[in-house]
């Protein structure tokens, strides 16, 4: 196949690249470089079968050849650009999908979205865990709300294309997921906690770290997106693991995995940072028959093995 992964020098997008390289598609790698690393580019061009265009989806885009199908990647994903990259995240998740939306048509390609579960918001006990049924609870001006609210405009916008032109999509609602090429500064949790315990400094936990995320290694994320993109799923699916931990565990496990000394800092707890996140991931498992297969323990082992190999060359 043809196919075109936007954000291919970002996290994901590079081992979804690297997946489809490997399987010998002709993949088209498309990033703006805002959060992307050079690294990945490199990594990703050594492959046979593998292109990269240096493009900003919020630009038009005319490919040439036939394209048959389009992951769209391309967007900051860490709370720590959720404000200085803000109306950049907006028009990424809202020019920039209409964009490759519109390229879908034209090439009569299969599009999937990469969504996220910050379209639930901060969810009350009663969604708790997280169904694909639950419509969300976003505050639409707060800090975080470019991104959520981008992401659900995305999500509309998807969905809009599929009734009004019969386009063939996919939405896939990605929860924190983790693994090697995440770049050191990232600002997430996992990269800030292990780059900080390897160098010898304090972790910095947010709040009182009570608060809960459920973590997916990528390689179970990769192999779900491609079981989405093959199955006749439309609606939104849920992806990621749903083992829920508190980030103070997390913090307390990278720093055991890591054998470090440094101790744990509680700092400010950032505007409606959500308290609790665990899929609901029924519909992933009956209509793709696949579940998470990678302990957290075990996929933080890995990560942390990338990041000691690479924190030197990383890009500070
Ligand atoms: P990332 O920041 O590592 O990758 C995003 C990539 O998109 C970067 O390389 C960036 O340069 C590129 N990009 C951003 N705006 C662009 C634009 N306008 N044009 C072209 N390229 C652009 O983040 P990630 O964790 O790999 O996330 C990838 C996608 O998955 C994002 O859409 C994100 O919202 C979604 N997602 C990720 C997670 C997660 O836990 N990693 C969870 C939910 C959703
Ligand atoms: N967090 C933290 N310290 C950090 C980075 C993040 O305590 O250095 C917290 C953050 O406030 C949130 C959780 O860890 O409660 C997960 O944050 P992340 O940025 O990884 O993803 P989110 O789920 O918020 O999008």
């Amino acid at each position: 196949m043809n196919i075109l992964v936007t954000g291919a020098a970002g996290f994901i997008g590079y081992h979804l690249s690297r997946r489809f390289a490997l399987a010998g598609h002709r993949v088209i790698g498309m990033d703006n470089m805002v959060t992307g690393s050079d690294a990945n580019v490199r990594a990703l061009q050594a492959l046979p079968g593998f292109e990269f265009i240096r493009h900003d989806i919020e630009q038009p885009l005319a490919l040439p050849g036939p394209i048959d199908r389009i992951f769209n990647f391309a967007c900051p994903a860490s709370p720590a650009d959720f404000d200085t990259k803000a109306v950049e995240i907006m028009l990424t998740c809202s020019i920039g999908v209409k964009n490759l939306l519109d390229l879908a048509r034209a090439k009569n390609a299969l599009f999937l979205q990469a969504s996220t579960s910050e379209c639930y918001g901060d969810p009350p006990p009663e969604h708790h865990p997280q169904k694909e049924t639950y419509r969300g609870n976003v505050n639409t001006l707060g800090p975080r709300a470019p991104y959520d609210e981008g992401k659900r405009f995305a999500e509309a916008m998807t969905m809009t294309y599929h009734r009004m032109h019969g386009l063939h999509t996919r939405i896939v609602r990605i929860f924190n997921t983790y693994g090697p090429h995440m770049r050191a500064d990232d600002g997430r949790a996992l990269p800030n906690f292990i780059s900080q315990a390897l160098s010898g400094k304090p972790l910095t936990i947010h709040g009182d770290g009570s608060q809960t995320r459920s973590f997916c290694y990528v390689d179970d994320l990769v192999e779900a997106i491609c079981r989405t993109a093959d199955s006749d799923v439309v609606d939104p699916i849920n992806i990621g693991n749903d083992s829920e931990i508190t980030i103070k565990e997390v913090a307390q496990a990278v720093i055991e995995s890591c054998g470090s000394k440094s101790p744990l800092i509680f700092t400010d707890r950032p505007m409606n940072d959500p308290e609790r996140r665990r899929p609901d991931l029924s519909r992933a498992r009956e209509a793709l028959g696949w579940q998470p297969s990678m302990p957290w323990r075990e996929g933080f082992k890995r990560t942390i093995a990338y990041f000691r190999a690479n924190l030197a060359g990383m890009r500070p």
